[in-house]
Parts: C-alpha cells; structure tokens; sequence
C-alpha cells in the first residue's frame, strides 16, 4: 500500500496524553501510523505521497457505536410519532419488508452517510440479512462490528423475527464463523440481544457465555424506555441492569445501548462490570428521555456515541451527534461543564474505540495504531474561523468539513467525494428503492397539509 505524510496539520493525537500538534505531521505506512507529530527527514523523503494538510485538522475516525443499516431507508417515516407507532406501525413492517438487496443498498447508503460524517467504524445495532450488510461493508471500507438482531421471545413482532432459542444461537454462530475477521480483519461479528423485552434469559445467558468463549463483545438495548423498567420489575422482578448483574451478563464485552432509565445503583453496577455504554443523543431527545451521562463518566464509565437508526434521529451524522451531545446535558443541568468539548471528543475517538473492543488499535493518532483518520477542513463561512480546535470540532465544524477519511491505510474518500463505491449510482437509487419497500410493507403516511398533485 505504500506510505503517505500529511503535513503541516493541527493534529489532535487523543493519544494517552491527548497531544496536540500544530503544523504536524502524520506518516502512515501501509495500514498502520507510523509517526505523529514530527517525521524524521529521511522518512519524509521517503514517503510515496506527500500532502500538504496546511489549515486542516487531522484526527482519528469517529465512532459510532450504534446504527441501525436495516433502517437507512426509512428515513424520516416516523417522526413525530409515538414510540408504539414508531415500533409497530413503521419500523418492524418497514425493516421486516426488506430483500437481502433491499439491506445491501441500504448498508451502501447508510455507510456512505458515515464515511461523509466522518465515520470510519461502526457498530451494527443488528439487523436480519447480515451477510448482504457485511458484503456492503467489505465493499465501504468502513470497519464494523456486525451482529443479527436476536429474539426468542415477545409479542406483536412480524414474522420469523422470534425464533426458538437454540436457532437463534446457532444462527448467530454460524455468522460469527461466516465473518469473523473478515475484510482483512476489519469486519468483527459480535452478538446481538435486541431488548429484555424480546430475549430470555436462557438467550441471554448463552449470548454472553458464547461471547465470552470466542472473546467478542454483546450488543443490546439496556434500560431504553420507562416501559422496559416496569416489564423488568413485572416479569424478572428486578430492573433490566439488576437483572443481568444477577445473571452474569455484565461485562466489559457488554455494550449497553442508550441507558437512559437507570437507577444510581445500575449506574454503579455498569462501572463495577467495566460495561461498555452507548449514549444517542438525538434518538434519547426524540423519545426516551436524558440518559445519565455526566453521572456516568464521573464514575469512568466508557461512554461512546452512536446516531441510532435513520427512524430514530434522520441524521446518521457523528458531526451533529456530537454537537447535540456537547449542548443536551448543559441545558438540563444547567451547568456548562456537564459534557465539556474534550469530553466529546473522547467519547467519538478514544471511548468509542473502548465500547468497540478496539482501543488497542483505533480510536487515537499514534505510532503502531491503524492507519484510520479524517481531514478536516474549517475554511467556510460557518466554521472559521477556529481559535480552539477541540471546541471548533466539537461546537462548529458540519459532515461537510470532512474532506477526506482513511480506513486501515486506505482512503475511503478525498475531497468529499466517497471512493470505494459507486457513490452516484447509490444515491440516485435511494428514493425509488425506499419507496418500493415502503409500498412493500404497506406504511402510508398522512399528509400534514393539503397535497396538490399538479401533474
Ligand atoms: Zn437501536
């Protein structure tokens, strides 16, 4: 693959002491950094291709540690609904409506949007056709770990989504030997359990010991909506965090998505088991209310960011989450140190590669990590200028200042424009293949002012 120097940049390492480096250097060789900061004068000779990054701010990938691909074309059918209508008259048709081409195009599109957002891994909620999301992503680029939407049990859920428990694990090993390591090794399969709601205990259960038996990581929903608190009480006589502590499933291979109703003593127990955490910020504002962030990084919580689904928030951009993310918790403790701007930042680069089981490798610019890192560019009217790059990344800067972004070495776009698929010809298939699912699973939408068809 060859070696590359990106020069004179402002560099924000988010390595262990988080170093900043202006006008510094980052040399990769092959898929793998090979310095940071200041590049030795024969290295630098040395480089096949040397980039001038003067005025741009280079640093790791971001991290979105929770999308919904199954859900990319459903954008925006929705909104301002309940989270009953949201679930039962819109998404479960919806998703439960698309062909294995149907997630492909759909992983393309989803993907496109994170590589444009300033993605470069991602963690796959769990959808039903993974073979056709792990072909899209191969394809990408991009860096994922996948996972099937998991359900033994439930009421009201389209066809074949619940399956008898054993079926369920066996699918779910059967695609971690599919895809395991896959991609040159950027495609990890992880395990996924959909909600307490729809898994068992016994799911539940050997999830985790299978996870634990060939050292990946667990994917679930945990703590999500009032509703879910009370089932938990009804149903296992404890809370959905309390439960699985009683269970064994705690763990620092457990990833817990949105965690928003926890009581303080969950949040103790998700930092005694070293669990990993996922906060949506958007998706939290939409329906579920204020997960317990600031509390949970004063107990050294891991705490990543993830967009959700397209259903969930409409905007699958890390830039944007990470914005809402700085400003949410401000408001509602009313203190402007709740959520600071390197907080953030963490959270999308260094976390976020601790809630992925990938800190070893990803998630900060250092010599020996994989070559995965963005270039920013401020240079426009609502950007610049920039006395404070932290707080400009975090606070300022939009998708559309990501000008280019490399995976494992590789660039999976230069100057906005996406390299490694057909960009144009996914996008000019996005409406009619949407509306053809839409029509498929039957959702009609009521229009919200009078509609005029004029020809
Ligand atoms: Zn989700």
């Amino acid at each position: 693959m060859g070696s590359t120097l990106l020069r004179n940049a402002t560099v924000l390492s988010m390595d262990a002491e988080r170093r900043i480096f202006e006008n510094g250097d980052v040399l990769i060789k092959d898929d793998r950094i090979a310095a940071v900061g200041v590049v030795e004068p024969q290295d630098a000779d040395a480089a096949d291709e040397v980039l001038d990054m003067a005025g741009r701010i280079v640093l790791p990938g971001l991290v979105n540690t929770h999308v919904h691909t199954s859900q990319q074309l459903e954008r925006g059918l929705a909104d301002d609904v309940d989270l009953l209508t949201w679930l039962h008259d819109r998404t479960w048709p919806f998703e439960s409506a698309l062909s294995e081409e149907d997630q492909y195009l759909s992983t393309l599109a989803c993907g496109c949007e994170l590589i444009r957002s300033g993605v470069t891994t991602f963690g796959e909620a769990g959808g039903q056709h993974v073979d056709a999301t792990g072909r899209a992503v191969e394809e990408l680029g991009l860096r994922a770990n996948l996972c099937l939407s998991s359900m033994d049990c439930g009421e009201g859920l389209p066809d074949g989504w619940v399956r008898p428990t054993q079926e369920v694990l066996a699918e779910q090993k059967g695609l971690y030997d599919r895809w395991h390591g896959k991609a040159d090794g950027r495609i990890n399969m992880w395990f996924g359990l959909r909600t307490i709601f729809n898994c068992s205990d016994e799911l539940i259960v050997a999830t985790k010991d299978m996870a634990d038996t060939l050292n990946t990581g667990v994917h679930m929903h945990v703590a999500e909506i009032l509703e879910e608190v009370r089932f938990a009480e009804q149903t296992r006589g404890a809370t959905t965090v309390e439960h699985l502590a009683s269970l064994g499933a705690l763990g620092a291979n457990l990833l817990a998505v949105h965690h928003v109703w926890l009581t303080p003593k969950e949040v103790d127990l998700l930092a005694l088991h070293n669990v990993k955490t996922s906060h949506n910020a958007a998706a939290a504002m939409r329906y579920l209310g204020f997960a317990p962030v600031p509390e949970m990084l004063r107990k050294g919580i891991s705490v990543s960011i993830g967009t959700d689904g397209a259903p969930s928030n409409n905007h699958m951009d890390m830039m944007s989450e990470m914005y809402l993310v700085s400003l949410i918790h401000k408001g509602r403790h009313l203190d402007p140190y709740a959520v600071t701007a390197e907080r953030v930042l963490e959270m999308a680069t260094v976390m976020g590669a601790q809630c992925m089981l990938m800190e070893e490798s990803i998630g900060s610019l250092s010599a020996g990590m994989k070559a995965d890192l963005i270039v920013v560019n401020p240079c426009d009217f609502g950007t610049l200028p920039v006395h404070d790059p932290v707080s400009a990344m975090v606070g300022a800067m939009y998708s559309a200042n990501v000008e280019s972004s490399m995976c494992d070495g590789r660039w999976l776009m230069r100057d906005r424009k996406v390299l490694t698929v057909d960009m144009e010809s996914v996008l000019g298939e996005i409406q009619s293949r949407a509306d053809t699912v839409r029509k498929r699973a039957g959702i009609q939408l009521p229009p919200r002012f009078p509609v005029t068809k004029v020809r």
